[in-house]
């Protein structure tokens, strides 16, 4: 808390009524002064030379500003403004931002929660301005205002951004702020804020190169999707903080002298990794804290003229791989050939001190700050960032292109999409020498629809380095790619099974349903005949029955699959028998609305109270997290399995949650102690004689739970188990889980997420 919260915390007062309800005793005064300060910080912050006239209409639109979200209080109880200043002040002093988007950040939510109009800020601001403000409304509407992130909605968010960066900049400072004040609101908004946070918008940060809010973004984020992860990391790091501050000044002190006695001007530091990607790095390798080596990385920044920038990183790099010995494979260099978010940067790993590989990144002053800041920060160097700027145009060109190929499946638009924001780049060759960034895992095709759709579409193979090579070959950086092409070429159904880019599988779609369309044509004809023969007439209502009977999306599919014959005369007939019998029933209603699903399926549900209401209600477990009492848990409503619980940090979550919000629903358990539920643990270590005796004595005898399998598999003196057992809740899990830790040869003991499939 700074000084100045501080003194605001103190002139506030909370009184307790005789009722027990807080009331707020407000100093007006002190809040006007506050506010006024607030406005002054975020002008000292101001990173750009500004003219008295720019100056000018900053007051004017933080007084509008002021005056427009007056009396309105965020959920914290405080002033609505102090948000539009907070995001302002992130816009300048984070992002580096110029006045225009500091105006625009302070009034990025008046036109939407306040009687300001887009007309009254082009009147006051001019044309710029309101269309940077209805940018901001439209993204706001869409995306805060539905309960779900969903496809079109996307669509439109991106395109917004594709017509002005400085529209997403100042939502990505918006989303910032609110992250950094989230603890204000429920736990249900919570999850869904963050869950949204980590899936959208903590990739677009990465990807405009805006380093150190993409990562606090990250840890936010993980720290209200699964508070115990984020707590425990963030604790174990405090802990080992002296050991390591000992251990990065001892593998400090030679290079710094080093570089001294060479005349560098230079910072040397260690810098902790995120918590939120050691806690991915746990998660994906299957490690515990203490076996991730590289908690920090150490970082060297010099001070280079423009022209010596390359050659003196790599002197560095040649001192520093003097004093420690290189690992052979890790040289990165980003400084020839920065990343397309415009990351340069040369890392090396080494072995320190006490046998420990190290990770080293060299870099000037200006690479770091672009790093950290991004695009916004390249007004400073501007000649020097000049490729950097193209590199973030031509990813702008493919947004807007991926775009413009509206796509009916877009929910999976948004995860191809999504890949393509986060992976890692690979650099190939055209057999001229023109260089193309894809994404790892890149394929020969992929490489031939970022030539040209038209070469895409007619591939036949590839000729990657001289060599023959079919489509489905994996791109290596540095091939050099030639694409061969037949005019009888079309693209088919395998191709998606391979292709990685975005802008190659929506091509391949595209392509794919004008074939299918063509096809369903002729099955519409067939079917037409195929109804008389059955003594069906060929009408709407009966092709939309049909539609439901065959459980298929669109007419279209029906039409296709007659002249595929997947559907033929036998399934017409029954499909007709279904008619006649239904007929006699009395109606039940299909395609039944949520509300009814949940009122129909209410009942016994004894464990877990669901809904607003923390009513009983039916459930199931989800087999792919398999929850058990104690997890944090929601609901997710599914058309066809009524109501199915997962826990809060299950895989799919941040999937389910960002994607369909409005099907989850509160899930709290209750009677914790009733049944035993089964969870998976899996154990690694040294074999050794009566181990596996030992494992079976602690899980039966110290906990009394009981075991339902356990297997085991031995190789080169390791061993692996699998064991599902029996437990009542996650403290009676933990509690075991640390006790089968504790067995001598044991290396890592956790949770498995499903029962079902234990890979
Ligand atoms: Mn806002």
């Amino acid at each position: 808390m700074n000084k100045k919260q501080e003194h605001l915390e103190q002139t506030m007062e909370t009184i307790h009524q005789k009722d027990n309800t807080p009331q707020i005793i407000i100093d007006e005064e002190a809040e006007k002064k506050e506010i006024l300060s607030r406005y002054r910080k975020l002008l000292k912050s101001i990173k750009r030379k500004i003219t008295p006239q720019e100056r000018q209409n900053i007051r004017k639109a933080f007084d509008l500003a002021v005056k427009a979200h007056a009396n309105v209080r965020r959920k914290s109880g405080e002033p609505y403004i102090y948000h539009p200043i907070a995001v302002a002040q992130i816009c300048a002093e984070e992002m580096g931002l110029g006045d225009t988007s500091i105006i625009c950040a302070l009034l990025h939510d008046t036109v939407e929660d306040t009687d300001i109009t887009l007309q009254d800020i082009e009147k006051l601001f001019g044309k710029k301005i309101a269309s940077i403000i209805n940018g901001l409304t439209k993204i706001s509407t869409v995306l805060d205002k539905n309960q779900s992130i969903q496809a079109e909605n996307f669509r439109k968010v991106l395109l917004t951004m594709a017509e002005d960066i400085r529209v997403i900049l100042i939502k990505i400072a918006d989303r910032l702020h609110n992250m950094r004040t989230l603890e204000h609101m429920s736990r249900e908004q919570q999850i869904k804020i963050a869950s949204e946070t980590l899936f959208l918008y903590a990739p677009l940060a990465h990807r405009l190169g805006l380093n150190s809010i993409k990562t606090e973004l990250e840890d936010l984020g993980l720290k209200y999707t699964n508070p115990e992860a984020y707590h425990e990391i963030a604790e174990k790091l405090k802990e080992t903080e002296e050991e390591r501050k000992k251990y990065i000044q001892k593998f400090i002190q030679p290079v710094k002298k080093a570089l001294e006695e060479k005349k560098f001007k230079f910072k040397i530091f260690g810098r902790p990794k995120s918590i939120y990607s050691i806690y991915n790095k746990m998660i994906k390798k299957h490690v515990s804290f203490e076996e991730i080596y590289d908690l920090f990385a150490i970082r060297i920044v010099i001070d280079s003229e423009p022209d010596n920038e390359k050659s003196d990183c790599w002197e560095v790099y040649s001192i520093v791989t003097d004093i420690y010995h290189p690992f052979p494979d890790r040289l990165r260099d980003w400084i020839s050939t920065p990343k397309s978010n415009g990351y340069e940067s040369l890392h090396t790993t080494v072995m320190g001190p006490e046998g420990k590989w190290v990770e080293v990144q060299i870099r000037t002053t200006r690479m770091d700050e672009l790093a950290e800041k991004g695009y916004a920060a390249h007004w400073k160097y501007k000649e020097a960032s000049h490729e950097r700027e193209n590199k973030l145009e031509e990813w702008l060109k493919k947004v807007r292109e991926a775009l413009e190929n509206p796509d009916p499946d877009a929910l999976e638009f948004i995860d191809d999409f999504k890949l393509n924001l986060f992976s890692d780049e690979i650099y190939v060759f055209t057999p001229k020498g023109d260089m193309k960034t894809l994404p790892v895992n890149a394929t020969a095709l992929d490489f031939a629809f970022e030539v040209h759709t038209k070469v895409g579409e007619h591939a036949i193979g590839a000729k990657v380095n001289q060599k023959l090579v079919p489509l489905s070959h994996v791109l290596q950086s540095g091939d050099q790619v030639e694409i061969l092409t037949s005019a009888k070429q079309k693209p088919n159904e395998d191709w998606l099974k391979f292709v990685v880019t975005a802008r190659a599988k929506s091509k391949i779609k595209t392509a794919l349903k004008e074939q299918r369309k063509k096809v369903a044509e002729e099955g519409k004809e067939i079917l037409k005949k195929k109804l008389q023969k059955v003594d069906l007439p060929y009408e709407s209502e009966i092709i939309n029955e049909m539609v439901s009977f065959f459980k298929l999306p669109n007419v279209m599919e029906l039409y296709y699959r007659v002249a595929v014959e997947n559907i033929d005369l036998p399934d017409l007939k029954s499909f007709k028998k279904y008619k006649e019998s239904k007929r006699k029933k009395t109606n039940i209603q299909e395609n039944e609305k949520i509300e009814t699903l949940v009122t129909r399926t209410r009942g016994k549900g004894d464990l877990l109270v669901i809904g607003d209401k923390m009513e009983h209600l039916d459930y199931k477990l989800s087999p792919c997290c398999n929850p058990i009492p104690g997890d944090d848990v929601f609901g997710f409503i599914t058309t066809e399995e009524g109501i199915k619980i997962h826990r809060v940090n299950c895989p799919n979550a941040i999937h389910l949650l960002s994607h369909y919000a409005y099907r989850v629903v509160k899930a709290k358990w209750i009677n914790e102690h009733l049944i035993s539920f089964l969870a998976g643990i899996k154990v690694k270590g040294i074999d050794k004689l009566g181990l596996v005796n030992e494992l079976t004595k602690v899980i039966s005898n110290e906990h009394q739970v009981n075991m339902r399998s356990i297997r085991f598999d031995t190789e080169d003196g390791l061993f692996e188990g699998d064991i599902t057992v029996y437990v009542h809740d996650t403290k009676h899990l933990n509690r075991l889980i640390k006790n089968l830790k504790k067995v001598e040869g044991v290396t890592s003991v956790y949770r498995m997420d499903g029962t079902e499939n234990n890979q």
